[in-house]
């Protein structure tokens, strides 16, 4: 995107919220209700990442106060994040007692800067015992306050970071703004060596998010025990009709789900969440809908109230919106592709290649940085996007797998080999598309193609990080993400302050970015991969290139507790010691209470529904067989079938116990458990599955006690 058009999309953002966004507080409104010294302080924080001016909270909440009761508001919330991974809101009515016998609307600069919920109930990884309680929400004047609506008036939601009495972060939002604060410092100062921080006085990161997600009719979804509680089948037999005739892609949209897309989009707009995207994804039943980016931090709160928002609305509707990775097996499964960038607060993407990207020094020297990020910690990575849920989409030849490589393109590549050799030539450009058809125009080329089966794509002005999960918080991974690129960003520009040693000579600039861009090339240049990443060839070659491939969760999540990793969240005061060993045990833990929860929903579902079927049709088959065998009639073929039947049946009976044993095991030792789930629990799971699937297709539908996948990913 060029410079001009890059201001324009951050603008249009700005705008955007201020001419939809009825429901926040932000442009207009701030406008209105604000003082204008109070306005241009509250500005500076929010766009210029100055500290918050303790003295305007008063003048601050007051106004929202009053904005938020004209639009019919009763109570407000602090809105936080919790290592969950969903939002949690406490309310607290506006209205007071004034000791007078009567009431008063209060909420004070205190009220708006600082909330203390009672923080026993979430999980804090080890950091507080259930008896120490204390946790504090503290306003993040960043990201935008807005108004929930509901029927009798609604609540004024207060953006916060949430975290304990010592101090110590005990949500997702915290670490996120840390990790943003580090990428400002660090590109700031490579800035600073191309002479750019004349114009530029921060730098953020920015962040599109593509949601993919399902829509199920809600009748089907009452009679499907694993998809109300775990929100995906754990058994079912793929419909006859997949995506293999890439029908539903980009198809026409379902009256009844666009009626359902134009509802939500409505009310998110409201929220000045500013979405542009939305279309059929793969799979039947299967839809995408993607906001214009915006700054990280406000994106990652947007995508959290996206979600809820799908949620609710679908119900309206009629449907269940199902954000799971995998809810269907066989079937195309979800993600969120997660737009990357930096920019100055200029509006200068300093991803944008221009029209020389050979001697674009400072774009290379950027996109290099991520590179050697992305090399260096690629398990770390892995681990930012680990879940039971992403296990069952990562590498199943749909969605990108587990091994973390990325892909640069053909011009990049191109610039990339004569960084390595030394060479210069003109770039490689795209050129022209000739439709060849006279009444057709010529297109423009883009100078790469693209590939989606890479985790981590160059795609033209931003990197697309696409193994993330579609139920995920995006501000873990892209916490993660932004600390390994601020160590490398760091790195850089350490290198090339010591080597320009104050000279701010250009040719001698040029000579030192030159050979530190060689040197990163030559060590990080085998994390770039593109061709396909779906093929075995590329697993093997991955493996003699020594990257790493953590196939499952339970393999991934180590690697955030090793002292290295430690030492670097510690070092960028991103997370201490204690709150990422903190975290990892939260996901640990959180990988094994969904297991386990998964497989007691499929031992219920075996045992009460799809084991009765199979007797009784059983039974039915034997009096057939009876039947015929006293009229002396030829049965060979049903008694077949009898038999099949029940051979399936013995095994799904064996294959209970072996379940319900494998689900007993518990070792007090969280790691220990990931273990055995991944090498026990899960595949004794997947071999009842199996065993279910196949009497599936064998028992009579009117006996089969389940919607089938045919039912509810073809009616509409
Ligand atoms: P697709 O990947 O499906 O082709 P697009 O290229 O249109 O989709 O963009 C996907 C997402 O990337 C959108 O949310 C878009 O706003 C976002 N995006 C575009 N430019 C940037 C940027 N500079 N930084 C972050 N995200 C960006
Ligand atoms: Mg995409």
């Amino acid at each position: 995107m060029e410079h001009q058009t890059m201001c324009d999309a951050m603008e249009m953002q700005n705008d955007y919220a201020d001419y939809f966004g009825c429901k926040t507080f932000t442009g207009d409104v701030m406008l209105q209700h604000l003082a204008a010294d109070v306005f241009e302080s509250l500005q500076e924080t929010i766009h210029k990442g100055k500290p918050l001016d303790p003295a305007i909270a008063n003048s601050v909440s007051d106004a929202m106060k009053d904005w938020a009761i004209s639009q019919g508001c009763t109570h407000y919330t602090h809105w936080f994040q919790p290592l969950t991974g969903t939002t949690a809101e406490k309310h607290d009515a506006f209205l007071e007692p004034d000791h007078n016998g009567g009431a008063i609307a209060k909420f004070s600069g205190d009220m708006l800067i600082r909330g203390e919920p009672d923080a026993s109930s979430f999980p804090s990884g080890g950091i507080r015992d259930t008896w120490e309680a204390r946790g504090y929400t503290a306003w993040d004047a960043t990201s935008p306050a807005f108004i929930l609506p509901n029927e009798k008036g609604g609540t004024l939601c207060i953006p916060t970071a949430f975290v304990s009495w010592t101090g110590e972060a005990l949500d997702k939002k915290a670490p996120l703004l840390r990790s943003i604060d580090i990428i400002n410092k660090h590109a700031m100062r490579i800035l600073n060596i191309f002479g750019e921080t004349k114009n530029a006085t921060c730098v953020h990161t920015t962040l599109g998010l593509e949601q993919e997600y399902f829509l199920v009719d809600e009748e089907f979804v009452a009679n499907r025990p694993d998809l109300l509680i775990c929100g995906r089948t754990l058994i079912g037999t793929p419909p006859p009709k997949g995506h293999q005739l890439d029908d539903h892609y980009f198809g026409k949209i379902p009256e009844r789900v666009l009626a359902f897309m134009d509802d939500a989009e409505q009310q998110l707009c409201e929220l000045g969440i500013p979405i542009k995207t939305r279309h059929n994804e793969v799979a039947p039943g299967q839809y995408e809908i993607a906001p214009t980016f915006e700054k990280a931090n406000v994106a990652a709160d947007h995508q959290l109230l996206l979600m809820q928002i799908l949620r609710v609305k679908a119900r309206e509707h009629g449907f269940v919106c199902l954000m799971h990775e995998k809810p269907f097996a066989g079937v195309n499964g979800s993600g969120k592709h997660n737009n990357w960038s930096i920019a100055t607060d200029t509006g200068v993407n300093l991803l944008n290649p221009g029209k020389e990207p050979q001697n674009n020094l400072q774009f290379l020297i950027f996109v290099c940085g991520v590179m050697r990020a992305v090399d260096l910690h690629a398990d770390l990575l892995r681990a930012s996007i680990a879940s039971a849920a992403n296990d069952h989409r990562l590498g199943a030849n749909e969605a990108p797998p587990a091994i973390i490589s990325m892909y640069f393109g053909e011009m990049l590549s191109d610039v990339l080999d004569q960084i390595e050799s030394g060479e210069s030539r003109d770039a490689r450009e795209g050129g022209t598309l000739d439709i060849g058809s006279s009444t057709m125009p010529k297109l423009d080329r883009h100078s790469g193609d693209r590939n989606r089966t890479s985790p981590f794509a160059f795609t033209g002005n931003k990197f697309e990080f696409r193994a993330v999960g579609s139920t995920s918080s995006v501000a873990w991974p892209n916490t993660i993400l932004n600390t390994i690129i601020a160590e490398s960003f760091d790195y850089i520009a350490t290198t090339l302050e010591t080597a320009l040693a104050g000279s701010d000579a250009p040719e001698q600039r040029e000579t030192e970015v030159r050979k530190l861009l060689q040197e990163i090339v030559k060590t990080h240049r085998k994390v770039v991969f593109d061709g396909d990443n779906y093929a075995q060839a590329w697993h093997d070659e991955a493996e003699r290139r020594g990257l790493p491939n953590l196939r499952t969760t339970a393999d991934a999540l180590p690697c955030l507790t090793r002292p290295a990793a430690l030492e670097l969240f510690e070092r960028y005061n991103v997370l201490s010691s204690r709150e990422l060993t903190a975290r990892a045990e939260v996901c640990l833990e959180q990988y094994c209470t969904q297991v386990q929860i998964e497989a007691r929903t499929l031992l219920q579902m075996l045992s009460t529904q799809v084991l009765p079927a199979a007797l009784r049709y059983q039974l039915e088959l034997s009096q057939v067989v009876s039947a015929a065998r006293e009229a002396s009639i030829e049965c060979s073929r049903t008694s077949g079938r009898l038999h099949d039947v029940a051979e399936l049946t013995n095994a799904l009976q064996d294959a209970i116990e072996t379940v319900v044993s494998a689900e007993q095991y518990e070792d007090p030792n969280t790691t220990i458990n990931a273990d055995q789930i991944r090498d026990t629990l899960l595949p004794s799971m997947l071999l009842a599955r199996t065993i279910s699937d196949e009497l599936e297709t064998l028992v009579a539908e009117d006996l089969w006690p389940l919607p089938s996948y045919t039912d509810m990913l073809f009616i509409r």
